[in-house]
């Protein structure tokens, strides 16, 4: 029995078809042409996975599930908002059910796909209570709780790039003030170091991007700090500072086995990870206690198909 996994992406969707130890032994990708609307948009869909299958001389009596991961949010009754694709509160599991009337299908948020991934085959594999973040050009989360992608009673939980960890200088998109994702994504790292030399400090990045701010990535700022850069130094320092928070904030309410940190940000896991177990004890309230290990995500990109396969 096979599963298929579809990862729907702001530019792209990813589908493939996965084995139960959770490795893609095919896939398929198209172009997400979210412009020409949500039908369209679900018409590619199914034009995808049905060629996959047919690609393969597999058809849908070898499926047990399809399963979906959404840049957006999908509630209980399975209307789906997602600002990337312009999609709000569409019929988003009916479509699916509609389209795949032979196989069972689910949906969730990405980042708790990605966490599922995480928990069934990657690097939270075994662990009864696990929780990612994926650090990119926003903050996504997820909680696997016995093997479970956990969302809570209506659908709108593990939202923990929106945990309210303190003030800072500019709003988060939600429009909300404070957001972990403000403070530890690739663009809080970017608008911070921005901000500094802004204020006339000096720093080796501005000669790393030809004086031209605006082609600062997170990339040259850990690079910069590589090279005790002292705006890179004060500008990763703040990041880890707010990450801990959230992390012993997770710690205090969930006790997991293990805490996993993805998405491109964590590419300077060294860096991340150095000390941050120290950072965290100091804010909990057991501060003796063994708690989780905190580690660096190893699917990558695939885990968007994985977890979404695994879905149930
Ligand atoms: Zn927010």
């Amino acid at each position: 029995m096979y599963f298929v996994g579809v990862d729907i992406g702001g530019t792209g969707i990813q589908a493939g078809i996965v084995n139960e130890n959770g490795e893609i032994l095919f896939r398929k990708e198209c172009k997400t042409n979210s412009l020409d609307g949500f039908e369209n948009v679900m018409n590619d869909i199914e034009y995808l996975v049905r060629g996959l299958l047919k690609e393969n001389n597999l058809d849908m009596r070898d499926i047990k599930s399809i399963g979906f991961g959404v840049p957006g949010f999908i509630n209980k009754q399975g209307m789906a908002t997602a600002v990337n694709l312009g999609w709000e509160d569409v019929n988003f599991i009916e479509s699916l059910k509609n389209r795949f009337n032979e196989v069972d299908v689910y949906a969730e948020n990405d980042a708790t796909v990605a966490a599922l991934a995480e928990a069934k085959s990657g690097s939270m594999k075994g662990k009864n209570c696990a929780v990612m973040y994926t650090l990119g050009t926003g903050v996504g989360g997820g909680i696997i709780i016995n093997g479970k992608a956990f969302s809570g009673a209506h659908g709108m939980g593990s939202e923990l790039g929106h945990v309210i960890i303190g003030e800072n200088y500019f709003d988060c998109n939600c429009g909300n003030n404070g957001c972990l994702e403000t403070f530890c994504s690739a663009t809080a790292i970017i608008k911070y170091a921005q901000r500094l030399i802004k204020e006339g400090r000096a720093s080796i990045i501005l000669d790393m991007v030809n004086g031209n701010l605006e082609d600062i990535n997170a990339k040259i700022v850990f690079d910069a700090y590589r090279e005790n850069d002292e705006v890179a130094v004060e500008t990763i320092n703040r990041f880890k500072l707010y990450l801990s928070k959230a992390i012993a904030n997770i710690v205090n309410t969930l006790d997991p086995d293990i805490i996993s940190l993805g998405g491109g940000v964590s590419r300077a896991s060294d860096i991340i990870l150095s000390g941050l177990k120290e950072l965290v004890r100091e804010q909990l309230v057991f501060k003796n206690n063994e708690f989780a290990d905190i580690v660096c995500a190893n699917l990558g990109a695939d885990a968007g198909i994985i977890g979404a396969a695994f879905l149930s």
